[in-house]
């Protein structure tokens, strides 16, 4: 038992944080390992399972026919997950624990993000639905096959919990949950808004100018002005994505202390009595709301966005329709899913553990199927 790592981290965690001594344990009990702590298992079985891989080539916004330099759902992840350490070890909490949950919160995106996402909804609309948070839970409880006799990564019960609140957030109103998973969520929201912005500039969705249109970003950029007179282009708008992120994460710092200090919690059970605590100020808030609907009005809906999505719209329509009349091409890993949960489901598990270049490639095999005079794999790569 490693005594040493529970004394050393409770000298150094504020007493409301999850302390890793605390935790429910695993569905499948286990041996506590000699010097990693239950949460440092978990990061390492969540970064070395094939779904956290795949991660590297599935869309955040832009798919890969956009560019290189854009985000991927991979390195979204790395930065959310930087964010809430940060936010978490300023907050003396477990930051372990919020490095997990952190590294956990996308894997269950399907190809082509969120159009992928409502793709697969509607088509599984009558045996449940689809949804990346719930699928998340599926690939580490159920899918992921890593130990002998024992399905998915049994990761520890506060680690599926997290994920779980993510899941049942939107439709349930459920109780906060740790500190440490109001984190994750905290650091994902300052994440995706700065960063959509940085790579619709840089693909040419946006402009300088149109971006000025946007409160928050006039006062990053007025920041960046009074501290700097000469930047190019490229380097003005690499110092206002900056600014943008350190101001909000020091924002949701304040906040958060603040809140914490008023609710006179002190220990992590008494943290998820109180609404939220982890959170901007009304003011950020206000303002990075106003950056999300411009994102949305501006960027998600861009024409050759949307373009794209109804393209990536029929190739997983036709796949779904393909695979679920044709279970044999579906491998063999999948079986038990169709067994316990049916065909649909199976079909919606190998189409969203596909990454976008994987069910292009599939979608074009389709077509060529179809052709009378087939195309050689040469001409497949030629026109991807
Ligand atoms: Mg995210």
């Amino acid at each position: 038992m490693n005594t040493s790592f529970f004394t050393l981290e409770s000298t150094f965690l504020a007493p409301y944080a999850f302390h890793s001594e605390q935790t429910a344990g695993r569905r499948h009990p286990e041996q506590t390992h000699s010097y990693r702590g239950p949460y440092q298992r978990d990061r390492d079985r969540i970064v070395h399972c094939a779904a956290f891989r795949r991660l590297s080539e599935k869309t955040q916004v832009f798919t890969i026919d956009f560019g290189n330099y854009h985000r991927t759902r991979l390195t979204h992840t790395l930065e959310v997950t930087n964010v809430a350490r940060t936010l978490a070890r300023s907050l003396r909490l477990n930051e372990d624990l919020a490095e997990a949950l952190g590294l956990l919160h996308d894997v269950g995106h399907p190809p082509f993000g969120h159009t992928g996402e409502d793709a697969l909804d509607d088509l599984t609309r009558e045996v449940g639905g689809f949804s990346h948070n719930m699928q998340a839970l599926r690939i580490v409880e159920k899918l992921e096959m890593r130990y002998p006799h024992i399905p998915g990564l049994n990761l520890s019960e506060e680690v599926l919990l997290g994920q779980k609140f993510r899941y049942l957030k939107k439709s349930h109103a459920i109780p906060a949950p740790l500190l440490e998973v109001q984190v994750v969520d905290a650091a994902d929201s300052i994440s995706y808004g700065a960063h959509d912005a940085d790579d619709a500039l840089e693909l040419g969705f946006l402009s300088l100018d149109d971006l000025a249109e946007n409160a928050l970003w006039r006062i990053a950029s007025k920041r960046v002005d009074e501290k700097y007179s000469d930047l190019d282009t490229h380097s003005f708008r690499d110092a206002v994505v900056r600014e943008l992120i350190d101001r909000l994460v020091g924002d949701v710092l304040r906040q958060s202390e603040r809140n914490i200090e008023e609710s006179g919690i002190s220990t992590a059970a008494e943290a998820v009595e109180h609404p939220i605590l982890i959170k901007p100020g009304a003011e950020i808030e206000e303002l990075k709301a106003e950056l999300g609907a411009f994102l949305f009005e501006r960027v998600y809906r861009h024409p050759k966005v949307l373009t794209y999505r109804r393209q990536v719209r029929v190739w997983l329509n036709e796949l779904y329709d393909y695979f679920t009349k044709n279970p044999d091409r579906i491998p063999e890993r999948y079986a038990k899913v169709m067994e316990t949960e049916g065909l649909e489901r199976m079909a919606a598990d190998y189409l969203s553990d596909m990454t976008d270049r994987s069910a292009k490639l599939e979608y074009l095999r389709l077509v060529d199927d179809r052709k009378t005079v087939p195309r050689s794999p040469i001409e497949m790569v030629r026109d991807f």
